[in-house]
């Protein structure tokens, strides 16, 4: 596996739309290989989300360390899983502010509302459906990450660019403890 360099806010292809993959694709060493090697770049560089435009390859997918399964697992370590083809539908109508971060955009957060509950299609990586039901911190996540599929920042969803702030000031002035 390799750790593989990051691409920065500003690269075009942050802003493209990534390609969806079919069967065949993820059949492809190279295409499993890519997902190995996403979620070792992830965990490099201490992230719980990373989409394939992140890592320069305009391919619908993204890894996540997420304790998608059962909310009554508490003590179960998030796993990294690989989602293909991602679908979001938006559950109710809460929407919750709150920080996020991206590895394409260092050492920044920013307070941005997310739909509080989704339910997410997509295919893992052997080709298998799945749908998950996702709230709060996890589906914050996900709508993150199926987000870079279409070339969105999370910038985009900001209200106001108030909240912005370096991570340093942000630890000292914004993080709970
Ligand atoms: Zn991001």
């Amino acid at each position: 596996m390799s750790i593989l360099k990051v691409a920065r806010m500003g690269h075009p292809v942050l802003r493209a739309k990534a390609r969806a993959l079919d069967t065949g694709d993820l059949k492809s060493a190279a295409v499993q290989k890519l997902i190995d090697d996403m979620i070792e770049t992830m965990v490099e560089y201490h992230g719980v989300g990373l989409a394939a435009p992140q890592v320069h390859q305009g391919l619908r997918i993204f890894v996540a360390s997420l304790d998608v399964e059962d909310e009554d697992k508490h003590d179960s370590d998030p796993q990294p899983i690989a989602l293909v083809n991602p679908e979001i539908s938006v559950v109710g109508s809460d929407v919750v502010e709150d920080w996020e971060g991206c590895l394409s955009i260092p050492d920044v957060r920013g307070r941005v509302p997310r739909a509080r509950e989704i339910r997410l299609r997509a295919i893992d990586r052997n080709g298998e459906r799945l749908e998950l039901r996702a709230h709060d911190f996890p589906a914050r996540v996900m709508q993150h990450e199926t987000d870079h599929l279409d070339g969105v920042l999370f910038f985009d969803r900001m209200r106001s660019f108030e909240s912005l702030t370096f991570l340093d000031e942000y630890s000292r002035y914004w993080a709970k403890d």
